[in-house]
């Protein structure tokens, strides 16, 4: 095993800076590492093997002639494929796009070219991003790599899996529900939900897009806060992009320090249906942040315990809207019925039945009978109101605090088909992830520690685009149980026997 991998993307952008090490070295010892460990991951759907060494050597060429390159240049990543890139298939973890090329690059991809990061490939999701472990992916499940029979976490196992298991330094996701925080939680790495709008999502397949966010997937708080510069800020290909930026999340990472805030502990978002190992781990950071100068308040949010139920309407109803264009006709999977006549209706009918997985069909289900002409207040009109009662529960709570503190996920890894006939049980890892999408603030989660091994995931939330105080916290925290622990929580893993 090549040392290198273990490196945070900062530290190994310093490295290619100085010419220590080179670009093509450093991708194809990830490449190298997706080839050992992968067959037992299952990050990866694609490896983006020939392309990711060409941008490597052409930086490697670039930066002999002496041209100036940006601080990732060369620093490998892998992409959730749920975002949408030329050259390499997109498959959003699904057979209805199986095999399929997307003609355009979104603009995180656009960004990443330009900052000349070697792309190596793909990860693997639940279809369409609906799920909490990545066993909805058509293509088989990912691991995680701390415990082989467990769950990744989801929708974005793959992209947590990966940089967990050290195959790469940094990933992209996309997080709907809790698809960023929740995998890195229970993987041990880093993940973060920009504020809404604050990252393009021109690209990123639409699960529910009042949800939905592209993000950062690293193993440090300043790895993740570098990537968020480089794919964030404005795009007007999005009409709900930001147009004013969201702070220096860098210099926020580099000078992380809780002296002096004001952390909310939300008092909803622990107790009853949290596992007692995560929650010793939570208030073991609380003490650590006291210690450190922060000043810890409880803060109410009543309306959280309507998030989930709200989320569960309001999501379900926009995806059926935005996956009605898989239909046989335009692009992807076209299945024919087995006999009869070849009607557009019966076409579709059999694309459908054949290119969708169960849970995918659920949500479908649930969102177009939310959406129906009777339901229609009842049910989406009811939880647009919900959704407006947790904004205003989160303007409450920042009234009293700068950032916000609660588990990110109430449970450690669980058991590889645990929980995958129990809809509802899946539902609950997100109990604590849901609110901020509802209100569109940003999220961080950072490793908390183990609990039975398993890791524990802290998470902070912040006002809608105050994304620096969430990467000033973290890192804060972060340095903090560093200290605790004798250096990062993954170092210490026994990632497939471990990584030395
Ligand atoms: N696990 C949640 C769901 O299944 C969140 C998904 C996501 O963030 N993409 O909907």
């Amino acid at each position: 095993m090549n040392e290198l991998i273990t490196l945070s993307a900062a530290a190994l952008a310093d490295k290619l800076a100085s010419g220590e090490v080179s670009a093509v070295e450093l991708t194809q010892a990830h490449l190298d590492r997706i080839s050992e460990v992968d067959g037992a991951v299952n990050a990866f759907l694609h490896v983006n093997t020939d392309e990711a060494l060409q941008v490597a050597a052409d930086v490697d060429k670039a930066r002999a002639a002496g041209e100036t390159l940006h601080t990732l240049a060369g620093v490998p990543i892998a992409i959730k494929d749920l975002i949408v890139t030329k050259g390499q298939p997109t498959t959003a973890g699904s057979k209805m796009l199986e095999g399929w090329m997307s003609p355009y690059d979104a603009t995180v991809i656009t960004r990443i070219r330009a900052a000349r990061m070697p792309m190596l490939g793909k990860t693997n999701l639940d279809e369409f991003a609906m799920g909490s472990s990545t066993e909805h992916s058509a293509f088989g499940p990912t691991r995680n790599p701390w415990d082989l029979d467990r769950i990744p976490g989801g929708s974005g196992g793959g992209s947590a899996a990966a940089v967990a298991a050290f195959e790469a330094p940094l990933a992209l996701g996309t997080d709907t529900g809790g698809s960023i925080r929740q995998p890195a939680a229970v993987t041990g790495s880093v993940g973060v939900k920009p504020t809404y709008g604050g990252v393009s999502r021109y690209g990123a397949i639409a699960m529910a897009s009042s949800l939905d966010q592209i993000g950062p997937v690293s193993r440090t708080v300043l790895d993740a806060a570098l990537l968020q510069e480089v794919i964030g800020g404005h795009d007007p290909r999005d009409s709900t992009s930001l147009t004013d930026p969201v702070g220096n999340l860098v210099e926020a990472a580099r000078n992380g320090s809780v002296a002096g805030m004001r952390i909310g502990v939300i008092k909803e978002l622990q107790g009853e249906g949290y596992e007692s190992g995560v929650l010793a781990r939570f208030n073991e950071s609380l003490e650590l942040l006291k210690d450190a100068g922060a000043e810890i308040v409880e803060v109410s949010c009543p309306n959280f315990k309507y998030a989930l139920g709200a989320y569960y309407l309001i999501m379900p109803s926009e995806a059926s809207s935005n996956l009605a264009k898989y239909d046989g006709v335009r692009y992807g999977l076209r299945a024919l019925p087995a006999d009869g006549p070849l009607t557009i209706e019966r076409v579709m009918g059999a694309t459908r039945a054949a290119g969708f997985g169960d849970e995918v069909k659920r949500r479908i289900i649930l969102g177009t009978y939310a959406l129906s002409a009777g339901y229609y207040d009842a049910y989406y009109g009811s939880a647009q109101k919900v959704r407006t009662l947790i904004q205003r529960d989160f303007d409450a709570a920042f009234a009293q605090a700068d950032v916000l503190i609660s588990p990110t996920s109430p449970n450690t890894a669980f058991k590889l088909g645990e929980k995958l006939d129990d809809p509802l049980a899946m539902y609950l890892n997100d109990v604590a992830t849901i609110p901020a999408n509802m209100a569109g603030v940003p999220g961080i989660s950072i490793p908390g520690g183990l609990a039975d091994g398993l890791p524990v995931g802290i998470q902070f939330l912040a006002p809608v685009r105050e994304d620096a105080r969430l990467y000033r916290a973290g890192a804060a925290l972060e340095r903090l149980l560093e200290n605790k622990w004798g250096g990062p929580l993954l170092a210490s893993a026994p990632v497939l026997g471990g990584v030395k």
